[in-house]
């Protein structure tokens, strides 16, 4: 039985915090925990600098103004995604604030390498091994036509590889929880790499923390 459920924000069942005190409030740059340079020479610090403080800083500019004034003001990031998927801008924009924060996060330059304990179990459970599970997100990846992300989720307790076009995202859909996902746009690896996204994606494993996606598996499982 739910009786304490708080729900801040207009159309929240209790609000307790005046709307003119959330209304000031927007979301914010994730600040990086690394050096733009850190993940060189996986992924060059200039596409760092850009993808970061234009692309990432553009989504969250865009939501704050598309949800400003009007009754979404004040939900939290999943809830804008998962509730107002046909609001194109706050799916766009929600989509692109929410998938670069998470890729920001399942990356650092103490990356590369294999996961270990439960993930890794549930790795070699679901596609035989992690050197099959690579290839799998990678062909998902690769085979995302124009921009848009490839995940590893979480699914009914279960792992399972999909992609999405644009700034969608498994949450959105209802797909899965991602625990991690590559940015396939061409903005996040064309500098380094051209046209060449396998490339990419074969440099990117260096740079994945497999540390962070355990705790996010952790999280969904
Ligand atoms: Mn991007």
């Amino acid at each position: 039985m739910c009786i304490n459920i708080v729900r801040f924000g207009s159309g929240g069942l209790i609000s307790t915090t005046p709307n003119s005190i959330l209304d000031t409030m927007g979301f914010e740059l994730p600040e990086l925990e690394y050096d733009y340079d850190a993940l060189e020479p996986h992924i060059d610090a200039e596409t760092m600098e850009l993808h970061h403080s234009k692309h990432h800083a553009g989504y969250t500019s865009k939501l704050n103004a598309a949800i400003e004034g009007t009754e979404l003001d004040g939900l939290g990031i999943e809830e804008l995604m998962t509730g107002h998927f046909d609001n194109a801008a706050v799916r766009n924009n929600g989509g692109g604030y929410w998938n670069h924060e998470m890729f920001w996060k399942t990356m650092g330059p103490n990356g590369g390498g294999e996961p270990n304990g439960d993930l890794a179990n549930a790795i070699t459970d679901t596609f035989g091994s992690f050197d099959s599970m690579k290839e799998q997100f990678a062909n998902a990846a690769m085979t995302r036509f124009g921009s848009g992300w490839a995940w590893l989720c979480v699914a009914n307790g279960t792992l399972c590889i999909c992609s999405t076009p644009n700034q969608d995202n498994p949450l959105m859909t209802g797909e899965g929880i991602p625990i991690l996902g590559v940015d396939v746009w061409e903005h996040a690896y064309y500098k380094s790499y051209g046209p060449g996204r396998a490339n990419y994606i074969q440099a990117w494993w260096n740079v994945v923390d497999w540390n962070m996606v355990a705790t996010n598996y952790e999280g969904a499982i």
